[in-house]
């Protein structure tokens, strides 16, 4: 059980098969040998204080190649621990992220604890309908 924390992570995966099980890149139309799997996930924060990402939502089937010259910043998935049925985001990734944006380090921290302290509340992933999982 968890809350979600208002911020949201690009992730990508490569779930091994290609253009035979996935169909063509969803950027350029051509075959691929290998998919990768791009995907948005909400971060929640659960009792125990970690960071994970709730399901993933917008799925892309692309060349790797194709997306990663759209800007965006994706987190491998694999790389991310397990805890149980979730997938945990380090703290210091979020800081990392926030001071991407231009907010200073010290800020950073400060916000991230703040969103992780407020108390559980309506926001309750179950009563909100986000669901909670590993994707
Ligand atoms: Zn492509």
């Amino acid at each position: 059980m968890g809350r979600s924390i208002g911020y949201t992570i690009c992730t990508v995966r490569w779930p091994g098969r290609g253009s035979d099980y996935f169909g063509p890149c969803e950027r350029c139309g051509k075959s691929m040998s290998e998919t990768a799997v791009f995907e948005t996930h909400t971060l929640g924060v659960n009792a125990e204080g970690d960071i994970y990402l709730s399901a993933p939502s917008g799925g892309v089937y692309a060349h790797m190649e194709c997306v990663s010259h759209e800007g965006e910043k994706f987190v491998s998935k694999d790389s991310l621990q397990r805890k149980g049925p979730l997938r945990i985001y380090p703290r210091s990734a979020l800081v990392a992220d926030l001071e991407r944006t231009g907010i200073n380090a010290a800020d950073a921290e400060r916000i991230v604890s703040e969103r992780l302290q407020e108390p559980l509340n309506a926001e309750l992933t179950g009563a909100n309908g986000l669901p909670l999982g590993s994707g």
